[in-house]
């Protein structure tokens, strides 16, 4: 059967993050049988809740995807609350009681899945209470999940794995990056693995640039007072970014398992080449829209008024092995640009005699919000002559396709299930990551007198595109 066992305990159950994905991810999972009669959640935070509404709360996060009435009332009956300052030892016996209580109602055989959604400051606290008051079980599984941000730079990244893995082995721990979790970032290895066209000429005899692009059309919203501290180098290039350039650039594993795929992916973060920072990373940081509608990045709400935190960053990345030094991976991620849009671009040079006037082939991997790939070819114009013209091959999904598909953190709390640990970030990677966004992070602090600033609404600065004008390269995509 499909049937799981499974305990979880949510640390931030009252969060944005738990109503928004968590609750309708294991919802889905619910209604597709994986998650059935042996199992229970229970909500911990500070709040003063009753059980009775924080059904209703969960309800109401499942509310436009319950198949009835009846199925989210069944479905929420599993949850518990439980009022919880994380730092109280006494209320983790508490927790402790609840917990075995439940797993005995539920038969759910010591099975345990520990969600920490909420700051990374509480994480090893909340790890080594799990432990000393004895929430983890001897007879199931015992499963972490950890939300980012891991750590703020190399240093405070490895003092918290220190502190959880004083409690939990590495293979207890789930860090989500929940691009992992997305259909076409999972497509990348079977696009480059499956298909010998792709496979044979992805490298730098062949490619000619790789170009990674995650913009988002919206400001920090009201997450000012995290975002200002953090800025989009730590907040989407060490994790996201990163792991997408090893994705892209990895060798085959010999098999497709956890083990072989992380060891491919960390000995390309291990191959990143330090940058030449004033030459090759570009920041900046939005100002007012052109037309004076949405305001710049240091007039929202807790954002210094004379912040130098970069909202926009882009950079040329280079792994340093002999198959990939001559590829340019240019990659550019920000916030209020013109299109919210996460894809790849992977050009390819010309043919080395260029019998025909040939244009641009490339392969655009479009990870969100269209889902599929594209792959633009040279074809010869119909009738007379040889003039060449391109065409465009692609494998869009409709909206319905994309509707029908499970959404990352369905996958990713599936795969927690079943124990797969391949598309989770593994420590050896979190921390090549943040070696090298360190790097560029120690760069900038010396020189931190003026950023670029970039209309809202644009593509980021004037710096961005010259960054690949001076390679005598262009971005592909440019709208
Ligand atoms: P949130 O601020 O909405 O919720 C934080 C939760 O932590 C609340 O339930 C709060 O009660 C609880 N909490 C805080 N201090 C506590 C204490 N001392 N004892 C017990 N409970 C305490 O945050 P969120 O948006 O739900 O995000 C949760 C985590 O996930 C954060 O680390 C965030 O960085 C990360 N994250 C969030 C998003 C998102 O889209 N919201 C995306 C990626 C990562």
């Amino acid at each position: 059967s499909t049937e799981k066992k499974a305990l979880y305990i949510i640390f931030g159950a009252t969060g944005d993050l738990a109503s928004r994905k968590l609750y309708p991810a294991l919802y889905l999972l619910y209604t597709k049988g994986y998650l059935k009669d042996h199992f229970a959640v229970i909500g911990t935070a500070r709040r003063e809740w009753s059980d009775d509404y924080y059904q209703s709360v969960v309800k109401d996060a499942i509310d436009d995807i319950k198949e009835s009435d009846k199925d989210a009332e069944d479905f929420s009956s599993h949850f518990r609350y439980q009022s919880h300052n994380v730092k109280n030892s006494e209320h983790y016996h508490t927790l402790k009681d609840l917990a075995d209580s439940l797993d005995n109602k539920y038969n759910i055989e010591g099975n345990r899945i520990f969600y920490l959604s909420m700051s990374p400051a509480f994480f090893g606290t909340i790890t080594t209470h799990l432990r000393n008051q004895n929430l983890v079980t001897e007879n199931g599984f015992n499963r972490v999940i950890i939300e980012k941000p891991f750590g703020t730079d190399l240093k405070s990244s490895i003092k918290l794995n220190n502190e959880i893995t004083d409690s939990f082995d590495e293979d207890q721990i789930y860090r989500i990056d929940h691009y992992l979790g997305k259909e076409m970032i999972q497509a990348i290895l079977a696009l480059r693995f499956s298909n010998r066209l792709i496979k044979e000429s992805w490298d730098s005899e062949s490619l000619s640039s790789i170009q990674i692009t995650l913009s988002e059309d919206l400001g920090v919203e009201e997450r000012g007072e995290y975002y200002d501290k953090s800025g989009a180098l730590r907040d989407m290039v060490q994790n996201h970014v990163l792991q997408i350039v090893s994705l892209l650039t990895m060798d085959e594993p010999e098999s497709f398992t956890t083990d072989n795929v992380r060891k491919e992916k960390l000995a390309v973060l291990e191959s990143l080449k330090k940058p030449n920072v004033k030459e090759e990373f570009v920041r900046g940081q939005y100002k007012t829209s052109e037309d004076g509608k949405l305001k710049g990045y240091r007039e929202e709400e807790k954002v210094s008024a004379d912040s130098m935190t970069e909202t926009f960053v882009a950079g040329k990345v280079i792994v340093d092995t002999d198959k990939w030094r001559g590829v340019p991976i240019y990659i550019r991620t920000g916030k209020r640009m013109k299109e919210k849009t996460s894809r790849i671009d992977v050009l390819w040079k010309k043919t080395d005699h260029q019998l025909f006037d040939e244009g641009d082939s490339f392969l655009t991997i479009h990870i969100s919000p269209d889902e599929g790939f594209e792959l633009q070819l040279n074809d010869k114009q119909i009738g007379p002559g040889m003039d060449i013209c391109p065409v465009r091959l692609n494998s869009i999904c409709s909206k319905e396709e994309i509707k029908s598909k499970p959404e990352a953190y369905e996958k990713l709390l599936l795969d927690v299930l079943n124990g797969d640990e391949t598309h989770f970030a593994h420590w050896g990677e979190v921390a090549a990551s943040w070696k090298y966004v360190d790097y560029i992070r120690d760069a900038w602090n010396e020189n931190l007198d003026n950023i670029p600033f970039y209309s809202a609404c644009s593509m980021g600065p004037d710096e961005s595109d010259e960054l690949l004008t001076k390679d005598d390269q262009r971005w592909l995509y440019n709208p």
